[in-house]
């Protein structure tokens, strides 16, 4: 599933191509996605200026006059921008037509096997149901570690499931929270009240680096994940805790302890992460 970073490298890699032109069609090859498709979209986009290609969790935005169009990636979705006349392929749902440099027009391709993606309109003045009630960005001045430390107090749940908690701050999924955790010599287990302010501290300055890495890297390498250039992350081989159970841990060599906590397989080491 494609993490924040990967979608911030989606909207860094697309924005130069879409931010400021003008929609000049939308192509619907199926009503729905997840959900179904509101009616703004094709009758509100074309003609339209796209003002900004925007991040908010792992949505994106794309502002024109009078709203947003929403898109999540779901499971499996890619965006592409490529030349008008490209072949339509399989699972390729919806084109977005912009005018290009030069008259030369350019299509925004959704291509999503799954149909776990979405697209969807948020009128201006407005904040999607689905953006509602989540947390800061984690690479925000708003998330840090005294924001954690007061969220947390009173709280029995263990800190890996408090940080992936999208209430409490938004896109550290599963890796990310492993990592994080590692890095701040935290054990996934400690019940997220128990956590002292200096810890915390470090463990959104842990979150900061290892989001802030994997975005200058592409993200991780995901199967069914392309990058607006083509190329694949390189983050993955770089991962010291997620899915290394049982393996030397890289700080003292012991072996890597793995269990599942809330549903979600996490490795530590019981040594380096207290
Ligand atoms: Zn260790």
């Amino acid at each position: 599933m494609p993490e924040l970073p990967e979608v911030e490298t989606t909207r860094r890699g697309l924005a130069p191509h879409l931010e400021g032109r003008r929609i000049r069609e939308v192509t619907l090859r199926r009503p729905d996605l997840r959900w179904p498709i509101p009616p703004e979209i094709a009758r509100d986009l074309p003609g339209q200026r796209i003002a900004e290609v925007r991040r908010r969790a792992k949505y994106l935005l794309m502002d024109v006059d009078g709203g947003s169009a929403l898109l999540h990636l779901g499971m499996s979705g890619s965006l592409r921008v490529l030349p008008v006349d490209t072949p339509v392929r399989a699972h390729d749902h919806v084109d977005i037509a912009v005018e290009g440099p030069r008259g030369q027009a350019r299509v925004l391709r959704f291509n999503d096997p799954r149909r776990f993606g979405c697209l969807l309109w948020q009128p201006a003045g407005e904040v999607h149901p689905l953006l509602q009630g989540l947390g800061p960005e984690p690479l925000s001045d708003a998330f840090d570690g005294d924001y954690l430390f007061e969220l947390s107090r009173g709280r029995k749940a263990p800190v890996k499931t408090f940080l992936m908690d999208q209430g409490v701050v938004v896109g550290v999924g599963n890796i990310y929270a492993a990592e994080s955790l590692f890095l701040a010599g935290i054990s996934p287990l400690r019940a997220a009240g128990k956590v002292s302010r200096e810890r915390y501290v470090a463990l959104a300055d842990a979150v900061k680096r290892i989001l802030g890495y994997a975005i200058t890297r592409g993200g991780t390498t995901l199967r069914d994940f392309i990058s607006p250039d083509g190329a694949p992350g390189y983050f993955e081989q770089e991962l010291s805790a997620y899915g290394r159970g049982g393996e030397p841990c890289p700080r003292c060599r012991r072996p890597m302890k793995e269990a599942s906590i809330g549903q979600r397989t996490t490795v530590w080491c019981g040594h380096c992460q207290k």
